[in-house]
């Protein structure tokens, strides 16, 4: 069954370019109603989303078009992945996504890149103010961040897994250049 994530993060279905979002869920079915709010249609599945327990009634009006739900299939996978990878960069992965739907092209990849900035904005966390609140951080983050606390000298190191790999490749090496550096003039 296709479906799609809905503005709230729930699981809609889509049925015939309808789209359907849940009603009430019932130990062995899941009640779906029309996500026009003057459209009155509604159907049933099975709780595992696997078959159409009772089609759905009359809708008062038109199908959407493919790009229209794809455009909300795609919203719903890339607010995923923008949670979970938070380092990719956006329009990158909004282009990879787009990819994988015929109706989308670049201008919905430049769209999706506002919407992974506000997915990404909820789930990073706060620049830390002091030495205390940095530590509260890490802790909070620490399936995603690897970090080691030096108290007597106050030196913390943090990493992710994906740049302590990179850092094992044994062919190359790269550093930040974080020191003040001398620059030739502009003309
Ligand atoms: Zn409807």
């Amino acid at each position: 069954m296709e479906t799609f994530t809905t503005r709230k993060g729930k699981t809609g279905i889509i049925i015939d370019k309808f789209r359907l979002k849940k009603d009430k869920e019932h130990k062995q079915s899941i009640s779906w109603r029309c996500t026009n709010y003057q459209c009155k249609s509604r159907c049933t599945t099975d709780v595992q989303l696997s078959e159409v327990l009772s089609f759905p009634t009359a809708h008062n009006h038109e199908p959407e078009d493919d790009r229209t739900i794809q455009r909300h299939q795609v919203r719903g996978a890339v607010k995923r992945k923008a949670e979970e990878s938070v380092h990719e960069r956006p329009l990158k992965m909004a282009c990879t996504e787009v990819q994988c739907y015929d109706s989308l092209d670049f201008n919905d990849a430049k769209m999706l890149r506002q919407s992974i900035y506000r997915a990404r904005k909820k789930v990073m966390p706060n620049l830390p103010r002091s030495l205390t609140e940095t530590c509260e951080i890490l802790q909070g983050h620490q399936s995603s961040i690897l970090f080691n606390i030096n108290s007597a000298s106050s030196i913390i190191m943090f990493a992710t897994p994906e740049t302590v790999r990179f850092l094992q490749r044994p062919t190359s090496f790269f550093s930040c250049r974080t020191w003040p550096m001398k620059y030739p003039k502009q003309h």
